[in-house]
Formats: structure tokens, C-alpha cells, sequence
């Protein structure tokens, strides 16, 4: 799939599934790892990992919760993942919570959320989050699930 091809795919699956047009930029990102996609609240694209793809029910899920925070947020509403409209949403349009472990990915490790912005982390190493806050917005983190 080429970024143009992704971008096709986004636009559709958003008409189709939420029946609201993505005007934004989709594209992959080689650098993420553990996470299937991310959403960029301030020039609204999203970010996708190639690596997902040939998992077809798999990327659409991750697409639709990306889009669950991209639309959610442009119409003002609970747009993090622990908001309550986020969650409705997920359920509603059939959005994964999580990005499953890719093959190979199956070391266990531990994942942590942000209070504040809902990021989620993900590490090998089990750390006090006591002593961390979140990259993106300095909130507290907590632990999640190994
Ligand atoms: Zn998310
Ligand atoms: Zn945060």
C-alpha cells in the first residue's frame, strides 16, 4: 500500500463507517513500532504503521480508532481515550482499543497511559511511573497492563 493508496483508504472507510469526510493527510511513519496509528492533534493528520496492513480487519481497526479521536476532536467533543464519547465511539464504529502485538513482538512488555492526554507508552522494562511524566504533555503516567 503507497501513502497515496492509504490516503484513498482512509477517506473512504471515514465516509463509509462514519459518514463524515477526512479532509486531512494520512500517511505511514516508519518510526513507529508498537502502535498501529496516531493522531496529531494539532495539524489533524494521521500516522499509520505500514507494518499493520496486511492484517486487513486489524488495520481497519486501527484506522477507525483514529478516526474516533480525529473526529471527535474536530467537533469539539471527548476526543482521548479516556473520555466517555471516545469510548462510545470505539464501541459504536468498531475501533480497536489496543494495537495488537505484531508477530515478533510478543516479548512481553509493559504499557503505561497518561492521565492527562491518554498517550499510551509502552516499555520492556517495568519502570515506577512515580518517576516519569508523559512526553507530549508533562501529565502523570500510570500503569496500565503488561
Ligand atoms: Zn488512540
Ligand atoms: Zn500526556
Amino acid at each position: 500500500m503507497t501513502n497515496e493508496q492509504l490516503q484513498q483508504y482512509v477517506e473512504q472507510l471515514s465516509l463509509d463507517v462514519f459518514a463524515l469526510p477526512f479532509r486531512h493527510k494520512a500517511v505511514f511513519n516508519g518510526r513507529l513500532r508498537t502502535t498501529g496509528g496516531r493522531y496529531f492533534l494539532t495539524d489533524h493528520h494521521l500516522d499509520f504503521n505500514r507494518r499493520y496492513v496486511t492484517d486487513a480487519k486489524t488495520f481497519r481497526g486501527i484506522v477507525i480508532h483514529e478516526l474516533c479521536h480525529y473526529h471527535l476532536h474536530l467537533a469539539g467533543r471527548g476526543h482521548r481515550h479516556q473520555d466517555q464519547d471516545f469510548k462510545d465511539w470505539l464501541m459504536k464504529y468498531g475501533g480497536l482499543r489496543y494495537s495488537p502485538r505484531l508477530v515478533g513482538d510478543e516479548k512481553k512488555s509493559h504499557q503505561y497511559e497518561c492521565h492527562k492526554c491518554g498517550t499510551l507508552y509502552r516499555r520492556k522494562r517495568k519502570m515506577n511511573p512515580e518517576k516519569y511524566r508523559c512526553g507530549k504533555c508533562r501529565g502523570k503516567i500510570f500503569y496500565k497492563s503488561s
